[in-house]
């Protein structure tokens, strides 16, 4: 396999396009583990532990690969909308 970054040859490893933390159902194939743990340690992360996105996955109670929901800790809470489902 061929990954996307780097252009090399390598085994191909699961990348979820959105972090699992929030959703992470679009997944591809095309990356190889290096570059999947670059993009975990130096895109995902700063994504995940953002202030409103941490707000968001506890309201909506999404675990990441830990399984761990992340605490809210801050008063912002009530200035989210209530989750809306697509019909
Ligand atoms: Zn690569």
């Amino acid at each position: 396999m061929k990954c996307i970054f780097c252009l090399l040859e390598k085994e191909e490893s699961l990348e979820h396009v959105f972090p699992l933390a929030v959703g992470g159902a679009l997944t591809t194939e095309r990356v190889c583990r290096d570059c999947n743990c670059r993009l975990g340690d130096h895109v995902d992360c700063k994504r995940i532990n953002h202030l409103f996105i941490v707000m968001r996955r506890n309201q909506l109670k999404l675990a990441g690969h830990s399984g761990r929901v992340p605490e809210n800790d801050c008063d912002f809470n009530c200035a989210l909308p209530p989750p809306q489902h697509a019909r």
